[in-house]
């Protein structure tokens, strides 16, 4: 039986049953009333299942197994479904299951790019210590960068994390540079992996500060927020793009020692690139991120690879087909999802 490649309606569910449509696999989509007529006006979608909460997703999980669901997670799945309701899905779903809880977990991130030798922005662990502005402090369970500040001086620091009460936070050196997220695919039939794409994100208001003159700037003060709002594309200077193939390779490697069954499918590096045209990396997301929906027809990168339009969505469509096809297609699924901390964000 062909995998039923099913997810729940937001994110880059579209561009996921997209891809599933174009290898020929069906598909169907789960989404709340309201949110469902999206998903009807588009005939490649071949079952759009309405309900009343995200929660009841889980009530469906008898009839879609008995079809050969297999479930392909975005950035949704948490924020929708909440941790418990993940954690009690049986039906298998396509990526890693543990790398989503080294991934979750801030310091356990930390230790697996660090095992990588990837460069990262220094945490700074001690406020009273710190000897190097700016800041940036990131709250805990802040979403999409919106409760993050800034601080250039202790003074600065100080007055601002006294407002926070009780709230955990972190400490990162802010990097000044360009941000650019980087899109990768590892194949665990090809056995390689691929940059399919990149974007950069558009987040308010930190985009928009420089179009204020820099008079404008001094006396409005404004403090810069990180909520996104949409994505661009970009292609890298090819001079690094060598540098992302080995960055990515090194966080499948040390994922392969550090996890009992790796990393594989759609992942991303966030990274900031600064003036000696280097990569700082501020986050990895282990599955499909958001900006990829900008290539739902192929991208610069994915043509390199692939001679007909390549998305994400339809590149995971092709391993599962491939995989399938071969016999394997339990080597890429997984289980229930952990119940610890996922990302929620890309
Ligand atoms: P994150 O929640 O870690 O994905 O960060 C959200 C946004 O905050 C990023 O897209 C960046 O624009 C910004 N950001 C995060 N960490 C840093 C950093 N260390 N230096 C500069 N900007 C950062
Ligand atoms: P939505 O479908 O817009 O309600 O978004 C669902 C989840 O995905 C939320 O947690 C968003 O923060 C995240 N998300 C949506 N679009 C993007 C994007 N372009 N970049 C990063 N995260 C996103």
């Amino acid at each position: 039986m062909p995998p039923l490649v099913t997810t729940l309606g937001s994110h880059s569910a579209l561009q996921i049953l997209k891809g599933a449509h174009d290898e020929g696999l069906p598909c169907a989509v789960v989404a709340t009333r309201g949110r469902d007529a999206l998903y009807r006006r588009y005939p490649f979608i071949d079952e759009v299942i309405a309900v009343d909460r995200y929660a009841d997703f889980e009530g469906l999980q008898e009839q879609l197994g008995a079809r050969g669901s297999v479930i392909v997670p975005h950035g949704s799945f948490v924020a929708y479904l909440g941790e418990a309701v993940n954690a009690r899905i049986r039906l298998p779903y396509y990526g890693s299951r543990e790398v989503l809880r080294w991934e979750g977990d801030r310091a356990l991130q930390r230790r697996w790019l660090e095992a990588a030798d990837i460069p990262m922005p220094r945490e700074l662990e001690d406020p009273a210590a710190i000897d190097e502005w700016p800041v940036l402090v990131k709250t805990d369970g802040a979403a999409g960068g919106s409760g993050y500040f800034l601080a250039n001086s202790r003074e600065s620091l100080e007055r601002q994390l006294a407002g926070l009460g009780d709230l955990g936070y972190t400490i990162q050196s802010y990097v000044v540079g360009v941000t650019l997220y980087v899109h990768y695919f590892q194949s665990a039939m090809r056995d390689r992996l691929e940059i399919l794409s990149m974007d950069r994100r558009y987040e308010t208001n930190v985009d928009a500060i420089g179009r204020l003159p820099m008079a404008a700037q001094a006396e409005l003060e404004p403090q810069p927020s990180y909520v996104v709002v949409g994505n661009s594309p970009l292609v890298l200077r090819e001079s690094m793009l060598e540098e992302a193939y080995r960055m990515g390779e090194r966080v499948v490697a040390s994922a392969r020692e550090l996890m009992g069954d790796g990393l594989w499918g759609p992942f991303c590096l966030e990274t900031i690139i600064t003036p000696d045209m280097r990569f700082q990396v501020i986050e990895i997301s282990c599955r499909i991120v958001a900006g990829t929906n900008l290539f739902v027809d192929g991208a610069p990168y994915a043509a390199l690879f692939f001679d007909e339009p390549m998305s994400t969505g339809r590149r995971i469509a092709r391993e599962l087909r491939e995989a399938e096809e071969a016999g394997r297609l339990d080597e890429i699924l997984s289980g229930p999802l952990p119940a610890a901390g996922t990302d929620t964000q890309t």
